[in-house]
């Protein structure tokens, strides 16, 4: 059982996942197996109570695990798939202690945060690494070396190293040298005192990852070695690059892998980055480009939509192509002032548009409106969960003639629900961890565009979702141009729509943008891409 932890030091957002994903391919690259858990020190038991705007998006695991982005990162760099264990938080650890606690399970011992919570944090490493069968298990703690709420997973850090060794547990700390306008110098100071507050836990960290702008000088290197009691082939300079995906690239001309490797007491072998680097040309050389709207509510923060963005990458590398994101917010679009005719500008200048995934009423009725123009204007459309759902209303309203038609999440008293909750929703009354989640097989119709983008019957998606059409709608709704092409097995959960009269509009109640990876995109958007390509939007305005 080997460990890789990676610690974040000076501030939060340095790209710690990114760092901890890159370690993980270029090890799996080496032929190690790997797995990766990431621990988010907050209280809540998952993320799927959090708001996007606040924290980005919540990612969703097959399983249904609604966990914290950084799970969406490790899968796609290292083509896994990951369950609920792969997400400790605070709150998980705590809620386990204290059921532990009230069925007797410690046998009339006072349960304390030393050792009871400590084990607890352990043996969920352990357990991770034992059923996974990883030789190698990369652990991203969340948060910021001198958080109190750090605290308990550092000391468990440093007890899992007392008991398994300092060759089978590895410390890495990532920590920001910023570089000050007028003397234009890198300054260490904010690192060695990250590695002082690590220290002062008992953990000396073996190597040490250092963000900045530009590559570090040697002299800094030096000075970092000398004053954080390392030697300088352990000190990286991870500075910043046009995409994230060169990481892995910019860390093997540094030699990570072999010292880590090292480090670990393993016999270094060389990562095999061949795919990896045509991946990467094709993102940074690419030959096309084109347009993409991305209408939506959370536009202020990119990483409440970084599952879909990275979808639309996967499919673009595929492409030769660089999309261009152009962001409009669903509020613009409802508004008839300046700000309103600047949102609908950028939507006819656009080769393609995509509605993602969302909840509540703000905006919905800009979304509505967007799907109108994309249907009419024959621009490619894209609807995701909460864009499947608009397009299900916008097509109810214009086409079926069901006036005003609506959600029960916008509108309770419709006079059309044509997108109602989901009978089994009706019971509930807690929030957290009971949408309908995690991956569903859906049936695909023969006779349908869908079959043709997956060459297949039955795919396995991912949800998150209380709503869905309306049975009692589907007929109407159904007719020579809308089809409903794919299905849960049952035959009762709407799951595709696709438009015959049209080059390209889809919608989906399951999130594809989930199980996209590099170099394997998934295929709808992949599809929607092409069309986008070969949209002429002068014609169409
Ligand atoms: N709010 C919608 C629902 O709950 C859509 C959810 C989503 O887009 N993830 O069904």
């Amino acid at each position: 059982m080997k460990f890789i932890v990676v610690a974040g030091g000076v501030l939060s957002g340095l790209g710690k996942g990114v760092i901890t994903s890159s370690i993980g391919l270029l090890l799996k690259e080496c032929g190690y197996k790997i797995t990766v858990i990431k621990v988010d020190p907050y209280l809540n038991v998952d993320a799927g109570t959090m708001n996007p705007f606040e924290h980005g998006e919540v990612f969703v695991l097959d399983d249904g695990t609604e966990v914290d982005l950084d799970l969406g990162n490790y899968e796609r760099f290292l083509d896994i798939n990951l369950t609920s264990e792969h997400n400790i938080t605070t709150g998980k650890v705590y809620q386990s202690v204290i059921q532990k606690e009230r069925k007797g399970e410690y046998l009339g011992k006072t349960v304390q945060i030393i050792p009871h919570i400590m084990n607890e944090i352990i043996s969920r490493f352990e357990e991770v690494s034992r059923n996974t069968g990883a030789e190698i298990t990369l652990i991203e703690l969340g948060g910021t070396v001198g958080d109190i709420e750090s605290m308990p997973f550092l000391e468990a850090v440093r007890e899992l190293r007392n008991k398994h060794g300092k060759k089978n547990v590895l410390v890495i700390h990532s920590t920001l040298v910023p570089v000050l306008g007028v003397v234009g110098e890198q300054k260490t100071k904010p690192t060695q005192h990250s590695v002082k507050e690590l220290m002062r836990v008992g953990i000396q960290p073996d190597i040490i990852m250092c963000r900045s702008k530009h590559r570090l000088s040697d002299n800094v290197k030096r000075k970092i070695s000398l004053f954080c009691n390392i030697k300088e082939e352990e000190v990286f300079s991870v500075y910043d690059v046009e995409q994230v995906h060169q990481v892995p690239l910019l860390f093997e001309e540094e030699n990570v892998s072999t010292i880590i490797q090292k480090k670990l007491k393993l016999n270094p072998q060389t990562p095999d980055l061949t795919e990896w680097e045509v991946y990467v040309r094709r993102l940074t050389e690419p030959q096309k480009e084109v347009k993409i709207a991305l209408v939506g509510k959370y536009t202020g923060l990119k990483d409440s939509y970084i599952s879909h963005l990275k979808a639309l990458t996967h499919s673009s590398s595929e492409l030769d192509t660089n999309c261009i994101m152009k962001w409009v917010s669903s509020e613009d679009l409802e508004r008839d002032d300046k700000r309103g005719e600047k949102a609908w500008n950028i939507l006819k200048n656009v080769q393609g548009i995509l509605i993602p995934g969302g909840f509540g009423i703000r905006g919905i009725e800009g979304k509505i409106a967007a799907v109108e123009y994309a249907r009419n204007n024959k621009v490619p459309f894209l609807g995701i969960c909460l864009g499947f759902e608009m397009a299900v209303i916008e097509y109810s309203r214009n086409q079926v003639g069901l006036e005003d038609a609506n959600g029960t999440e916008f509108d309770q008293s419709t006079p059309h629900p044509v997108i109602d909750l989901l009978p089994e929703q009706l019971k509930e009354d807690r929030m957290g961890a009971t949408m309908r989640r995690g991956a569903h097989r859906i049936l695909i119709n023969k006779d349908s565009r869908a079959y043709d983008i997956y060459g297949t019957e039955e795919i396995l998606e991912r949800h998150r979702h209380r709503y869905e059409v309306n049975p009692d709608y589907i007929s109407r709704i159904q007719g020579e141009n809308l089809i409903f092409s794919g299905k849960s097995p049952d035959g009762r959960r709407m799951e595709i729509l696709e438009l015959k009269d049209h080059p390209f509009f889809f919608g989906c109640q399951f999130h594809p943008e989930f199980r996209s990876k590099p170099q394997r995109p998934a295929p709808i958007f992949l599809e929607f891409l092409r069309s986008a390509l070969q949209h002429n939007f002068h014609v169409s305005r």
